[in-house]
């Protein structure tokens, strides 16, 4: 019995502490809206373009995808049609800039014949099924060869306007050192915390609202990453500063270690 009540303290102990980060997490968001302004982040014409955007810049610099896209437009390549024509081959060339051009080239394909198969090559279609139901779209995505969580839900906000969190290295490095997630803490946990962020305001934000806040917050999250919160953190003069100096304090150096490189600016979990 008391072993019983013992674990529903710590369970009402832990929902407590993830609504006191959630809320911590959301006052930094804001601070951070206050301070940069509208990011209107993702540099591209087209969700097409997103798409592809997304699968380069795996492990790559965004400078390295710019070469990529700038090559799949020179060979009349960065459509859904242009893609079906070329041939593998000619797709890695087209892509060499970005690295990994074998499993790239191959993801992309395989993209379009998702496309082809399930949606008769409408990025429109995918994007009207991503409205009425995200997870399975999620799910669809997450199913294809080179789609780990973050390119899914990088795809579906970027691509598609679906409120999906996009957690990347920036935001886990920010959590960890901010104690608001342990260190060891998986993807879904990261997203669990961002999501509960933005919870509160949920019921009464249309999808395209929420989608538009998360947008705005992966940007200002690379931001302050970029500026910032890099493999050695920079605490001086960084804007989310008050926050570690309610909770005790700057991190050291080298806790915790980040995955990803500085500079790079999205997804790194290709499979
Ligand atoms: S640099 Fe320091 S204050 Fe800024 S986000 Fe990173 S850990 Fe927080």
């Amino acid at each position: 019995m008391a072993g019983i009540k013992h674990r529903r303290h710590e369970r009402e102990g832990n929902a407590a502490d993830q609504r006191a980060a959630a809320r911590r997490l959301r006052a930094m968001y804001q601070h951070l809206v206050e301070r940069f302004g509208p990011q209107q982040w993702w540099p591209a014409n087209s969700a097409f373009e997103v798409v592809i955007g997304a699968y380069l810049t795996q492990n790559t610099a965004w400078t390295s995808v710019e070469r990529s896209i700038a090559n799949l437009k020179a060979g009349g390549a960065l459509s859904v049609a242009g893609l079906r024509a070329v041939g593998e081959e000619e797709l890695r060339q087209l892509i060499r800039p970005s690295g990994f051009m074998l499993r790239k080239a191959a993801a992309i394909k395989a993209f379009v014949a998702f496309l082809d198969a399930i949606y008769g090559g409408e990025m429109d279609a995918l994007r009207r099924d991503a409205a009425l139901d995200r997870a399975r779209v999620r799910e669809r995505l997450l199913a294809l060869p080179g789609v780990g969580p973050e390119t899914a839900d990088a795809i579906l906000l970027y691509a598609l306007g679906a409120p999906a969190m996009v957690v990347d290295e920036y935001l886990r490095r920010i959590a960890t050192r901010h104690g608001l997630v342990p260190e060891n803490a998986k993807y879904a946990e990261v997203q669990a915390l961002a999501e509960a962020a933005f919870a509160p305001g949920r019921e009464r934000e249309s999808a395209n609202e929420l989608a538009r806040h998360y947008n705005e917050f992966h940007a200002l999250v690379v931001q302050i990453g970029k500026l910032h919160c890099g493999r050695v953190p920079k605490c001086e003069g960084c804007p989310l500063a008050w926050d570690l100096e309610r909770v005790g304090g700057a991190p050291s150096a080298a806790a915790p270690a980040p995955r990803g490189a500085p500079g790079r600016r999205k997804a790194s979990d290709s499979r």
